[in-house]
């Protein structure tokens, strides 16, 4: 059966034969920076539409033989998803929600016309992949490994149409604290547009990031730190940052944050934080938010705080936004606001199993 929804595979392991030394790696757990070590393997599933999902293995990380016709590299044909391994105080391996990352991953690759990944192969690889790499899951506070799934297009083809052939590939890095600074500054962008409805705004496709870099390089050149998508059709209403939703917290001890209608990700962080909000003392209101009202409300003092969330930075306290020569700043615009800070430590306590988990996310 090509499309195999529920087949357990049994991945074959070539183990590296030089990893790196425990030192080097203890070094570089000691302080890491966001993606520049790798773990020793990786985790490959082979897709043909006639085979399936095949010759699931872990080997050692090593670089790809790919024929430049490969179709990713011409039509992008690429979807991935980022998740976390964290150790727990006890010393066990836990990731977080990682069924939901599985899931995503099988929205993301309809909507690209890719084969679906089973949830079970999925959860195998990371299983497989753990099982050799777990020396590099770092035990410092606020440390985790960061998973990176991706499929791509690898039939060598130059004729538009979905390929035949795909590969299914996990990388890890170790990952500190994403942001060096308490408080991110974000440049609010009104040239460019992260995707439009009908567009790929919900998948997390590698074309949606590279659209959005031009954006990224606005933002820095206005001396901040990410940008903020605003609606593709209107440019009045706020949709997310680049890497990350966005959420305003109001002073009715409300939870604003744009609502899902196809041109944002659904992130699961997002998803995380409007479910746990009740046990707060939250409420939650998904819906349309004018960006006109967010800057009067920062000013007014009814928005108090604002906070990106992600899987990398989990929760990035936003001290200011700009737009134009705008600039208007949540609470002191330097350090994190009170709202935002506990939902920042309710929500890594359950990741790092310092607090019970009620809602099953751990696994
Ligand atoms: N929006 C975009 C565009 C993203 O890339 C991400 C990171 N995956 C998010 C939001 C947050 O999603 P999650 O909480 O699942 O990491």
């Amino acid at each position: 059966d090509a499309q195999d929804t529920s087949a357990t595979h049994a991945f074959t392991v070539e183990h590296a034969t030089n990893p790196l030394d425990d030192a080097t790696r203890e070094a570089a757990l000691e302080n890491p920076k966001f993606g520049s070590h790798f773990t020793d393997h990786m985790a490959i599933v082979s897709y043909t539409a006639a085979r399936g999902w095949h010759d699931a293995k872990i080997c050692p990380r090593r670089p790809l033989m790919l024929d430049p016709a490969a179709s990713v590299f011409h039509y992008g044909q690429e979807i991935f998803e980022g998740m976390k391994a964290y150790r727990t105080q006890h010393g066990d391996i836990v990731t977080f929600r990682p069924r939901e990352n599985a899931r995503r991953f099988r929205d993301s690759a309809r909507r690209m016309a890719m084969p679906e990944l089973p949830e079970t192969l999925f959860m195998q690889s990371l299983e497989s992949l753990m099982a050799c790499d777990h020396a590099w899951v770092p035990q410092g506070r606020g440390q985790s490994l960061y998973i990176r799934p991706f499929m791509i297009a690898t039939e060598a083809l130059l004729g538009v149409r979905p390929a035949r052939e795909y590969q299914f590939i996990v990388i890890a890095t170790p990952a500190g604290n994403y942001f060096d600074k308490a408080c991110v500054d974000i440049w609010v962008t009104e040239h460019f547009a992260r995707a439009a409805m009908g567009g790929t705004g919900a998948a997390k496709c590698g074309g949606n990031y590279a659209a959005g870099l031009m954006a990224q390089r606005e933002a820095a050149e206005q001396g901040c730190d990410q940008v903020l998508f605003l609606d593709a059709a209107t440019r009045q209403y706020v949709e997310e940052l680049g890497g990350m939703n966005v959420v305003f917290v109001r002073d009715d001890n409300t939870l604003v944050t744009p609502r899902l209608t196809g041109t944002i990700l659904p992130g699961i962080t997002r998803d995380a934080i409007t479910t746990i909000a009740s046990y707060l003392n939250l409420a939650v209101e998904e819906t349309q938010i004018a960006i006109d009202d967010i800057f009067e409300g920062a000013q007014s003092g009814r928005y108090r705080e604002a906070f990106a969330c992600g899987t990398a930075a989990v929760v990035s306290p936003i001290g200011r936004l700009k737009r134009r020569d705008h600039i208007v700043s949540f609470g002191d615009g330097e350090s994190p606001g009170p709202v935002t800070s506990s939902i920042l430590e309710n929500l890594t306590d359950i990741q790092y199993g310092r607090k019970p988990d009620p809602y099953g996310w751990v696994e």
